[in-house]
């Protein structure tokens, strides 16, 4: 049915040669079936890392001139602002943009959010993709089902496939997907040269995930759009942010105490990090983020569960907010 699991290191030589597959850290027959069927979804040439964070780092060490500047979208996945402020001391400089309007002039390296989690801002990809820097877009929350990035003339694509991909929360792993050949080869070469790859293990569940990708999202985003409706209509919620699309929504009670109560007070919905997951998720992110994020700020990752019961349990949090 799926491709096999081949947990192999090594491939014995073809008549004395390496074949397609002779040492694990270059490619592997698992990875290799993962990389063709993602790479199909988003219409490029994929690679699979170890986490959504390995991609970006081989995406920044491959695509980013030394001493060069990254335009990074404002609000966006907070891991990428804290790695390449992290990299300051190698050259990385970074100036942050309001991504719904064009990147700064300065940028070597464009890297946009669609959306940006937990802003749910979109990105005006024409204006990025008309800067003669190459446009890296994470579309972690968008999956390739809901933008392909790279029909819209982005160079790069990448997925945290720790979320909606594998969509179980039972592994780590990350995509980059390339427009050109080219850049593949680039991409590849870092990921073989740094060690950064994703084992068989990994690739076979995020080959797994993919087999159901479609319904999962079909759901949780039906789900979202209801409980967006009565989020949008409670006393107790000032801001609602929804894409109109998508699993992912964030919403403002009164403070960060606020957050707090309905934190503590969900049931069905788990209050935990991270998002694409079967299971429906809630946090603040203020605790993580600071001051970039208003302190009563709330991200939920909608999950598979009934939606009747996902709402009982958010009007009972919010009764306590
Ligand atoms: C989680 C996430 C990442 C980082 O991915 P990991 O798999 O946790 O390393 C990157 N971008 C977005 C939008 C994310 O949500």
């Amino acid at each position: 049915m799926g491709a096999p699991l081949d947990r192999s290191a090594t491939w014995p030589y073809e008549d004395g040669e390496p074949g397609r597959f002779s040492y694990v850290r270059a490619d592997h027959p698992t990875g290799v079936a993962c990389e063709a069927a993602l790479g199909a979804l988003d219409g490029g040439y994929a690679l699979l890392f170890p986490s959504g964070m390995a991609a970006v780092t081989c995406v920044v060490l491959t695509m980013l001139p030394p001493g060069g500047t990254v335009a990074l979208a404002e609000g966006a996945y907070y891991g990428h602002r804290t790695l390449l402020a992290h990299l300051a001391p190698w050259g990385v400089d970074v100036v942050e943009f309001d991504q719904t309007g064009p990147p700064p002039a300065e940028a070597d390296l464009i890297l946009v959010e669609a959306p940006a989690n937990p802003l749910l801002t979109m990105p005006a990809l024409e204006a990025a993709v008309a800067h003669p820097a190459p446009v890296v877009c994470d579309a972690t929350v968008s999956s390739p089902l809901r933008l392909r990035p790279l029909d819209h003339g982005c160079d790069v694509v990448l997925h945290s496939a720790t979320k909606i991909l594998s969509g179980h929360d039972d592994v780590l792993a990350g995509v980059t997907v390339a427009r050109n050949a080219e850049v593949l080869d680039r991409l590849h070469l870092t990921r073989r040269l740094t060690g950064i790859v994703a084992s068989p293990d990994t690739a076979w569940l995020v080959h797994r995930g993919l087999a159901t990708l479609e319904v999962r999202l079909a759901r949780q985003e039906a789900s979202a759009r209801v409980l967006v409706d009565r989020l949008t209509g409670h006393p107790a919620v000032e801001t609602v942010r929804y894409p109109g699309f998508s699993f992912l929504v964030s919403f403002d009670v009164a403070d960060g105490e606020a957050a707090g109560r309905v934190e503590r007070s969900v049931r069905t919905i788990v209050n935990a990090t991270s998002l694409g997951g079967t299971r429906s998720k809630l946090e603040a992110r203020h605790r993580w983020e600071g001051d970039r994020i208003p302190t009563g700020l709330l991200r939920l990752s909608v999950g598979l569960e009934d939606m009747e019961a996902l709402w009982a349990d958010l009007e009972h949090a919010l009764e306590q907010a």
